[in-house]
């Protein structure tokens, strides 16, 4: 019963963080997305085409029923002014009607007020008996009469309602009447709303095919990615044995595979390495403090009277204090820069003086142990830096070459301009080098060589770290040469203020 809220609260911090990460199912799916720019993109062309087409083909069916009523117009006008065929008897309704049905257009002889002269009645077949109530040219006549008084022209050429219009001005029994021959435009209103049908079923077999298009695309190009994201919430568990593989159709999804394989690799690393750290550090810690529990009873039970004694004994103690104070500041440290901790001022710093004090710190192993550091420094060498981290780099630096160098115990420090604007801390020393493969990995948090040392220098495997946060933060060159058997060189370029 009393585990019961334990195990909600957990439940519930669960639940808490997958909704902070559960920003992106709120987003657009790909499909969706592909979906809309298919169809959109198809839509344009489909409309782009059909609109371009309708206005190219009505153009031209226009350009063609104009020349072709001119044309007719011509003829017809020429036959009217010629008068009626002996033939036919003066029958103008008749003469008009065979015109008509000769030329396949429709021709009138209206009046001044846009009434109908000739035919004076419907052919057979036209159910309507009066022509003046049933057609209407009062617009028209307009139009014809302002056309030639505006352009002083004998004839005129329109698109009127539905037909092209050609229409002249003709003398028939001493009246001035209007000849007017006009040639339908119905044939390409069909053509043209034929063809607005066929666009809309275009339209609408263009969004089922781009859904059938976009769902297959989209279920293809977004499985990898799916699999992809349910292999980084194993891994995000804890499960390093996930492999992540790239597919065959792109570089950029190869690529995030790879970078992804790359992550793995580091995350489960850096997992091994902080289980180690774990179990070096609790090794580092309990040694001292079973170290001074020993020396302390020791002092309680033995040597509390006899001065000389006790005063090695607590100096044991002191010791053994401090290398447990060293280790926690390291851990510190580096989890201060690392999450950004502590401002990172830069200010100018003379790398010749700043060396020189950091080599004093050391300078108890020279008289206890018999270490040696050879300097070699040009003076007044300064550069812009955060003058503590950069302190506690260098400072790292030197400590391992101490504790990494032979039997010789010489460390040697170069500092030296090498060209217009940087100079060069070099620290080397004289012991078994770094084994080649071992050069990339000792740059990592908590990566300590796997052969065990006797070192002057208390170390955590956190050292090299902090070098390379605080030489990445400052921007610096910063690299090592080292040979094994023969030691290991330590550089840092920065570069040279001179103002
Ligand atoms: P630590 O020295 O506390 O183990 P560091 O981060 O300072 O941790 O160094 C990581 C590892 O790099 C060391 O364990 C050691 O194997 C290697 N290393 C560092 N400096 C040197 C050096 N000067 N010579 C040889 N190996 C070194």
């Amino acid at each position: 019963m009393g585990k019961q809220p334990k195990e909600r609260n957990a439940t519930n911090r669960t639940q808490r963080r997958r909704r902070k990460y559960r920003g992106a199912q709120r987003r657009t799916s790909v499909f969706f997305l592909l979906w809309t720019i298919l169809s959109m993109f198809t839509l344009c062309v489909v409309l782009f085409f059909g609109i371009s087409q309708q206005y190219v083909l009505s153009k031209a069916y226009k350009d063609e029923a104009s020349k072709e009523v001119s044309k007719k117009g011509a003829t017809i006008e020429k036959a009217v002014k010629n008068g009626v065929p002996e033939w036919l008897d003066g029958n103008w309704s008749g003469y008009l009607r065979l015109l008509s049905l000769q030329h396949e257009a429709r021709v009138f002889i209206l009046n001044d007020n846009g009434e109908i002269v000739f035919p004076t009645e419907p052919s057979l077949g036209e159910n309507h008996s009066d022509y003046n109530g049933y057609l209407d040219f009062t617009d028209e006549i307009e139009r014809i009469k302002g056309d030639m008084q505006k352009t002083d022209a004998e004839r005129t050429l329109f698109e009127g309602d539905g037909e092209y219009v050609y229409a002249t001005q003709v003398s028939i029994y001493g009246d001035t009447l209007y000849l007017y021959v006009g040639e339908s435009l119905v044939l390409m209103e069909q053509v043209v709303s034929h063809m607005n049908v066929r666009m809309v079923l275009m339209a609408v077999f263009t969004f089922i095919l781009s859904f059938a298009l976009a769902s297959a695309v989209s279920g293809w190009l977004t499985k990898p990615l799916a699999e992809m994201t349910e292999k980084a919430h194993l891994l995000a568990q804890g499960d390093f044995s996930v492999d992540f593989h790239g597919v065959d159709y792109g570089q950029e999804m190869a690529e995030l595979a790879d970078t992804l394989n790359f992550a793995r690799d580091e995350i489960s690393k850096t997992d091994r390495m902080q289980k180690e750290l774990i179990a070096n550090v609790s090794h580092d810690f309990k040694t001292p403090l079973t170290m001074i529990k020993a020396y302390a009873s020791m002092i309680m039970e033995i040597s509390g009277d006899i001065p000389q004694k006790r005063n090695k004994h607590a100096q044991v103690i002191v010791d053994e204090a401090d290398r447990l104070a060293s280790l926690v500041s390291d851990v510190l440290d580096l989890s201060k820069i690392r999450a950004g901790i502590g401002d990172f001022k830069t200010e100018k710093v003379d790398m010749s003086q700043k060396i020189e004090e950091i080599l004093d710190r050391f300078a108890y192993l020279k008289e206890t142990q018999g270490y040696s550091f050879v300097l070699e420094a040009e003076e007044e060498l300064v550069t812009r830096a955060d003058e503590g981290k950069m302190e506690q780099a260098i400072y790292n630096l030197i400590g391992n070459a101490v504790n990494y160098t032979g039997e010789d115990k010489k460390v040697y420090i170069r500092l030296k301009q090498t060209g217009a604007e940087v100079f060069r801390l070099e620290v080397q020393d004289t012991g078994k080098g770094i084994k080649p493969e071992e050069i990339a990995d000792i740059w990592d948090r908590y990566y300590r060589s796997t052969e065990t040392h006797k070192r002057p220098v208390q170390g955590t495997g956190l050292g090299l770290s902090i070098v390379k946060t605080v030489l990445q933060l400052h921007g610096f060159v910063f690299g090592v040469e080292s040979e094994v058997g023969q030691g290991s060189t330590f550089y840092v370029e920065f570069p040279l203020v001179t103002e």
